[in-house]
């Protein structure tokens, strides 16, 4: 099989608290366990009456109705509301017996008379009139979030509703980095001669956390054989995924291949009819996959994204893990010819009411620079000589957007 959607595996569930689960993804259905409101309740600041009372009330004809007290949010008084009687109450609070009406208090007067208050009321209501009923916002048993969504401010409310001190989330994947490269230096070293900065061990950091994975194995090292082969290694016992970048072509110092053939993986693929990232490869090592990412950083960021996030998001049992998939005006003229299927960093944006995809710097696999802005990808199929502006593609949203479950069959076997 050279699927890599067949090597997912159920994923962790572990418990956090709810001050911790924001972005998180849930891993239990959310299913109302009581009635919300669970009792009937006032939305408005006013007075609780019973409808009856003020029959043929109007702003010439008011009724008096006697105040009994005030009840405010959180009271639950032990009193029940008689024809003629009334009681304030304050939003939030919980309506008493007998009562089945409220009116707000800027449409009443309170009078005093022989020691007693009464509320002026001009006008009728009618049974049930701003009463927030039992259940009228969730019904117990129902089920208001599934098992693999992401958890937003919303689900949040709702999950300290129902009581979730503790949340049921997906553990986080475990990925390992690791860059290879003898030109590679750290972010905080001094440049020296003939080498450069390893970018991509941190826009892949960035990338892990933005699918949902977490990173706990990170390494540099040369090309050199063993020490890679020694790194890969470590994180095989660590990790539930690994990333390598660079090394992966067919340089004189390229071990990526040998390291797989060397610890007996299972090749799933070398080669991806795209561009950039046509060096993309992947493996299977005692169920374990390796993916394989190119050392240009174009080329590594679209393969993390096409492959590895698709994967972590499988292993977080995310419902829909490929990237969303939208259709918008190229935003200038991309003349280049395309052997294979390209995806063109861009940035998508509403002009004037018409969403645009505008292709981002110079596109070419060794590239940092088209990243900074890219929220997107352009993708032009394969075997076409160009497009000119204002034309309609297909663009593939990066973040954390839900994905488009239409893109499943082309990854998984398209270019595979
Ligand atoms: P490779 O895939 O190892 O052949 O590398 C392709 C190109 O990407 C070379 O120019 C490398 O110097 C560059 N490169 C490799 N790894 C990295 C990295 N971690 N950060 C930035 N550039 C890299
Ligand atoms: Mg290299």
């Amino acid at each position: 099989i050279w699927n890599i959607m067949e090597y997912t595996r159920p994923g962790r569930k572990e418990w956090v608290n709810i001050e911790e689960c924001y972005h998180r993804i849930l891993a239990e259905d959310l299913v109302a366990t009581i009635d919300i409101p669970w009792f009937r309740r006032s939305p408005y600041d006013g007075y609780a009456l019973v409808a009856g009372s003020t029959e043929g009330a109007n702003s010439v004809h008011p009724v008096y109705l006697e105040v009994l007290g005030t009840i405010g949010a959180g009271d639950h008084p032990d009193i029940e509301i008689k024809p003629g009687q009334a009681v304030k109450i304050m939003t939030g609070a919980p309506v008493p017996e007998g009562a089945n009406a409220v009116i707000m208090v800027e449409l009443t007067k309170e009078i005093e008379k022989n020691g007693k208050t009464y509320v002026e009321i001009r006008r009728t209501l009618r049974d049930g009139e701003n009463i927030v009923q039992v259940g009228e916002d969730i019904k117990k048993g129902e089920v208001l979030v599934t098992k693999g969504s992401v958890i937003h401010p919303g689900v949040m409310a709702a999950l300290a509703t129902f009581g979730y001190q503790r949340v049921p989330v997906m553990a986080k994947p475990k990925v390992a980095i690791i860059a290879t490269g003898t030109e590679l230096l750290e972010a905080g070293e001094p440049m020296k001669k003939g080498k450069i900065r390893n970018s991509n061990s941190h826009m892949l950091r960035g990338q892990v956390i933005r699918a949902g994975g977490e990173v706990v194995f990170y390494r540099l090292v040369k090309d050199e054989f063993a020490e890679t082969v020694q790194a890969v290694k470590e994180a095989l016992e660590r990790t539930d995924l690994i990333i390598t970048t660079g090394g992966v072509s067919v340089g004189d110092f390229d071990y990526i291949p040998q390291v797989y053939q060397r610890l007996g993986a299972k090749l799933l693929f070398n080669k991806v009819a795209m561009r950039p990232g046509s060096v993309t490869s992947s493996a299977v090592i005692d169920g374990k996959v390796l993916f394989g990412l190119s050392g240009n950083p174009s080329a590594c960021y679209v393969g993390f994204e096409l492959f590895a996030r698709p994967y972590i998001k499988a292993l977080l049992e995310q419902k829909n893990i490929y990237p969303k998939k939208i259709r918008a005006v190229l935003g200038k003229d991309f003349v280049k010819a395309n052997p294979f299927t390209r995806f063109v960093r861009a940035k998508v944006r509403d002009v004037g009411g018409v969403r645009e995809a505008e292709p981002l710097r110079k596109d070419k696999s060794n590239i940092v620079s088209s990243l900074i802005d890219a929220n997107s990808f352009i993708v032009l199929p394969g075997g076409t000589r160009g497009f000119r502006k204002g034309c309609q593609v297909d663009v593939l949203l990066l973040g954390d957007e839900e994905g488009a479950p239409n893109w499943n069959a082309t990854v998984a076997s398209g270019w595979v």
